[in-house]
């Protein structure tokens, strides 16, 4: 069964996940529609759930067109509002 195997591994040519992460980065300017708008940076310090105090983990992301300069921060990109303590400098001073 040879045959079956490799025709199963060229498929993942064709998987439509990958297609996916390819559209979100590659996203258009909502002012005029360029495809150069893209992520220009990401900030660092979500905070920590229990202390408050910044983390490493992101906080937002910089989008920002190169045609037209609009610019717009996109805050919480991962969906986490707050970073666990047991990744807070603070909290757990040993975590890394
Ligand atoms: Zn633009
Ligand atoms: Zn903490």
């Amino acid at each position: 069964m040879k045959t079956q195997s490799a025709k199963q591994s060229s498929g993942k040519w064709l998987n439509p996940a990958g297609w996916r992460i390819v559209q979100a980065v590659f996203s258009t300017c909502p002012c005029c529609n360029s495809f150069q708008y893209s992520i220009t940076e990401h900030k660092r310090g979500l905070p920590c759930k229990d202390c408050g105090m910044p983390t490493d983990r992101i906080l937002s992301e910089v989008y920002a067109c190169k045609s037209c300069g609009y610019a717009q921060e996109q805050f919480f990109p991962e969906g986490d509002k707050v970073e666990d303590s047991l990744f807070c400098d603070f909290c757990t001073p040993n975590h890394r």
